[in-house]
This record gives C-alpha cells, structure tokens and sequence, in this order.
C-alpha cells in the first residue's frame, strides 16, 4: 500500500544519507592525517581559478538540493599560489560546503578573489545562520561544533575547519571568520601570492595599460 511505500522511501533516503556522512568523515579524517603526516610539500604553481571551480564543485550538488545559488566573481588575473592544489580545492571546498549547509534555502553564497599584494584572499560569505562571537576561535578546533543539535540536521564531524585552517598554514597563510548570528558569515582565506614570473601573454597584456 502507499503508506508502506513511503515509509520505505524515507527509510531508504536516510540509510543513503548517513552512508554519506560515513564516507565523508573517513575522506575527511583521511586528508586532515595526510596533511598532518606532513608529506613532502606540494610546491605547484596553483591557479586560483581552478581552485574555485574544483572547490564549488564539491557542494554544488548540496546547493542544487537546497536551490542556493553559489556566485562566483571574477578572477583577477595573477591570482597564482605556490602549493598544493588538492589541499588548497579541499580548503576552499569546506568553506563553501559550509556556507551552503548552514544557509536556509534558497539563499545565496558568495565567492570572491581578491589581490592585495603581497597576498591573495579567496573570500566566502552567506546569509545564513551565523556563528556566535564565543565560537569564533573554538570552530577551527577539531570536531568542534557550535550546536551538538544543529549537527544531526545537518550532518557533520566539525573537521572541516580544522582542514582549513591545517592547509592556511601550511601555505604561510591564514584564515579569519567574520559572523553575527542570524545574518551570516563571511570566511576570508589568505595566502601569499605567488612570486614566479608571470607567463609572457600576461606580460604582454600588461605593458598594453
Ligand atoms: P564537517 O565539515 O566535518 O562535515 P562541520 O561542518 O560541523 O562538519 P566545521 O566545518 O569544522 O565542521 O565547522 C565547525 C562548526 O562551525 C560547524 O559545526 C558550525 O557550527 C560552524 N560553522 C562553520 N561554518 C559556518 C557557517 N558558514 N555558518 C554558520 N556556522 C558555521
Ligand atoms: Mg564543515
């Protein structure tokens, strides 16, 4: 009958869900020790603009579920980084995950790069529920979370900041968190620009101004 039908569906969307929270906290726990093992140091030259694109990705699906439009900003050029680009798409990706998961729907998430030598600040900002001021310093503390209830609603092991702050760093950089409960945050990345010489169509671009 119907109502057996639907119950089973809740039943089946659950066990999908907390499959999920599974994996991601064993991909979580598995990043934060490969960062903590301190394996050699990835020193690519990173283009921010594949960080963002690799970092909105990993909560596009979230956002698509909750219809909240991340936006993100143009690049400016020279938006370069010395590092490692998987730690730095993972950095970025919780900053985004977290400004979706803890938006009510249909908001909107923000995502910006700015230059400010010497440095580079990837920028996300949300609507949503906001950090109390106490919380400010404790949320990049490992499995830190501001409300135990929030949790189960929205999942979580409170190691996603603690990633990010690990991979800041890592790179001689650092993060900050900007909040008022109720009216949202804004998380501010920033990272030493890279200092390798430019490629020459950039020169070229340039020398045109
Ligand atoms: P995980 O990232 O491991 O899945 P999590 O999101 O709970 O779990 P963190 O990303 O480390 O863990 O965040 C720690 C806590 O900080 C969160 O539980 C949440 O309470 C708070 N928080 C983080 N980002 C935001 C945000 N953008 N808006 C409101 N609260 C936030
Ligand atoms: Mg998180």
């Amino acid at each position: 009958c119907a109502l057996a039908t639907s119950i089973e569906v809740v039943i089946a969307g659950r066990i999908v869900m907390e499959a999920h929270r599974a994996g991601q906290t064993i991909d979580d726990l598995l990043e934060l020790s490969r960062i903590e093992l301190g394996e050699e140091p990835v020193r690519d030259l990173v283009d921010l603009v594949d960080v963002v694109h690799d970092g909105v990705a990993r909560a596009h699906q979230l956002a698509e579920l909750k219809s909240i439009v991340i936006e993100s900003f143009d690049i400016p050029d020279g938006a370069r980084v010395t590092g490692d680009r998987r730690q730095l798409v993972s950095a970025l990706g919780n900053l985004v995950e977290n400004a979706v998961k803890y938006s009510e729907p249909g908001s909107s998430v923000q995502v910006r790069v700015r230059v400010q030598p010497p440095w580079v600040e990837l920028m996300v900002a949300d609507h949503g529920v906001g950090i109390p001021a106490a919380d400010h310093t404790r949320i990049f503390e490992r499995f830190y979370r501001v409300d135990k209830g929030r949790g189960r609603e929205t999942g979580g092991t409170g190691l996603g900041l603690s990633i990010v702050r690990h991979v800041a760093t890592n790179h001689r950089g650092d993060v900050q968190v900007s909040s008022a409960e109720g009216e949202g945050s804004t998380f501010v990345l920033r990272l030493p620009l890279a200092t390798s010489p430019q490629p020459r169509r950039q020169v070229e671009q340039r020398s045109r101004i």
